[in-house]
C-alpha cells in the first residue's frame, strides 16, 4: 500500500464513521470524495440497539475498509475516525479498527468530532462559507457557530435528538424505523393542527415532553393529524432558535445538517425564515446530510494539514464528546 505512488501528491486520507447505524469509510482529497463504502446496521425490530449495532460494525468493518482503499487505489497518509459523540460500543469497534489500520500503515492517527464533520462536509459542498448550523440527526440536535476559535453551541436539546424524538413516536404508533420518514408521508395526509407543548428554554429545546404528549394524542386523534402537529411544533421549535442565533451572530447563511435534514417541511420552514431574513439557506446533497464515512475524511484533511494529530494513547473515545471542546485551528 504504502508503496503505490501518490495521486498527483495529493493529500488523501481515509475516514471511518460508526457512531450509530451507518458504518461507513471514504478516502477523500482536497477536490472530491474518491471512494467511499458502507454498510448499514438495520434494528430487526424496534430501535437501535448499541451492542447489536456494535457487532454489525465489527462484522463488516474489515470489508468496509478493504473495499474502500481498494477502490481509492492509492497511497493514504492518514485514518481519521470519528471519536465521538455516539454510541460508546459503536465508537469502540471503530476506533480499534482505526488504531489498527494506522499503526500497521505507519500512518497518523486523527479523532474527529462527528458534529464538527457534518458542518465542514457542509461548507465543503455548498458555498456556505460561515454558517449558523442546524444540526438535527438522531440523537443529535444543535444551534452552532464559529466564533473566536470554536464552534460555539448557541442552542441545544436539553434531553433527545428530534430524530430519536420522531422514531420514539412513529414506534409507538406501530410505524417501523426509522420513523421519522414515515412521520412525513403521514403527515402529508393531516387535515387539523393538534396543539402539543412547545418547549423552547432560552436557547434549549426539548423533545420528550412533546413526544410523550403526542403518543397520548394518538388515543384521541387521527395519525396524520398527530404526524403534522409533531412536525409543525418541533420544527418551529428548531427554526425559531435557529434565527435567534442567527440574529445574535449576524451571520447571513445557514447550514442544514443531519439525517432529520432530509424532511421536506423542515427545509421549508427554514427556506421561508431565511427569505424573510434576506439571508442564504444552504442544504447539502443528501448523501453528505445523514452520517457518512466522507466527512470525517475530510475534516480529517483539514485537521491533518493544520498538524493535528491523535496518538493511540489520546484516542480513547468519548461518547460525550463536545463540538465546543475542540479548538479550531483550520479555519
Ligand atoms: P442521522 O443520525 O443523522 O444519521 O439521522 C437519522 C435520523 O434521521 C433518524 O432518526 C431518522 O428518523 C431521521 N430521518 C431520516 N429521514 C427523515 C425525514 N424525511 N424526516 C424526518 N426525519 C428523518
Ligand atoms: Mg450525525
Amino acid at each position: 500500500m504504502k508503496s503505490v505512488q501518490n495521486h498527483m501528491s495529493k493529500i488523501s486520507i481515509l475516514g471511518i464513521e460508526g457512531t450509530a447505524w451507518n458504518l461507513s469509510a471514504a478516502i477523500v482529497d482536497e477536490d472530491d470524495v474518491i471512494a467511499e463504502t458502507t454498510a448499514t446496521y438495520k434494528p430487526a425490530a424496534g430501535g437501535i440497539h448499541p451492542r447489536e449495532a456494535a457487532q454489525h460494525h465489527a462484522n463488516y468493518i474489515k470489508e468496509v475498509i478493504r473495499e474502500t482503499l481498494r477502490k481509492g487505489g492509492r497511497n493514504i497518509d492518514a485514518v481519521a475516525f470519528s471519536q465521538g459523540p455516539g454510541l460508546g460500543p459503536c465508537l469502540r469497534t471503530v476506533a480499534t479498527a482505526a488504531r489498527a489500520l494506522a499503526l500497521s500503515l505507519d500512518i497518523p492517527l486523527i479523532g474527529v468530532n462527528h458534529c464538527i464533520a457534518h458542518i465542514e462536509v457542509g461548507r465543503w459542498k455548498t458555498p456556505a462559507k460561515d454558517p449558523v448550523t442546524l444540526y438535527v440527526s438522531g440523537a443529535n440536535s444543535q444551534v452552532l457557530a464559529y466564533r473566536t476559535g470554536y464552534y460555539r453551541v448557541f442552542g441545544e436539546t436539553l434531553d433527545i435528538g428530534i430524530g430519536n424524538a420522531l422514531d420514539k413516536f412513529a414506534r409507538s404508533a406501530g410505524l417501523p424505523h426509522p420513523g421519522g420518514p414515515k412521520v412525513e408521508e403521514l403527515a402529508k395526509q393531516a387535515s387539523r393542527y393538534i396543539p402539543l407543548p412547545y418547549t423552547v428554554k432560552g436557547m434549549d429545546f426539548s423533545f420528550s415532553g412533546l413526544t410523550t404528549a403526542a403518543q397520548e394524542s394518538v388515543k384521541k386523534h387521527m395519525l396524520p393529524d398527530v404526524c403534522h402537529s409533531f412536525q409543525e411544533t418541533a420544527f418551529a421549535m428548531l427554526v425559531e432558535v435557529t434565527e435567534r442565533a442567527v440574529a445574535h451572530t449576524g451571520k447571513n447563511e445557514v447550514l442544514l445538517a443531519g439525517g432529520v435534514g432530509a424532511n421536506a417541511r423542515l427545509r421549508e420552514m427554514l427556506k421561508l425564515m431565511c427569505e424573510d431574513r434576506g439571508i442564504e439557506f444552504y442544504v447539502p446533497e443528501k448523501r453528505f446530510m445523514g452520517d457518512n464515512g466522507a466527512m470525517i475524511a475530510y475534516l480529517g484533511l483539514l485537521m491533518y494539514k493544520a498538524g493535528y494529530r491523535t496518538p493511540v494513547p489520546d484516542s480513547k473515545v468519548n461518547p460525550n464528546y463536545r463540538p465546543d471542546d475542540v479548538e479550531v485551528k483550520w479555519l
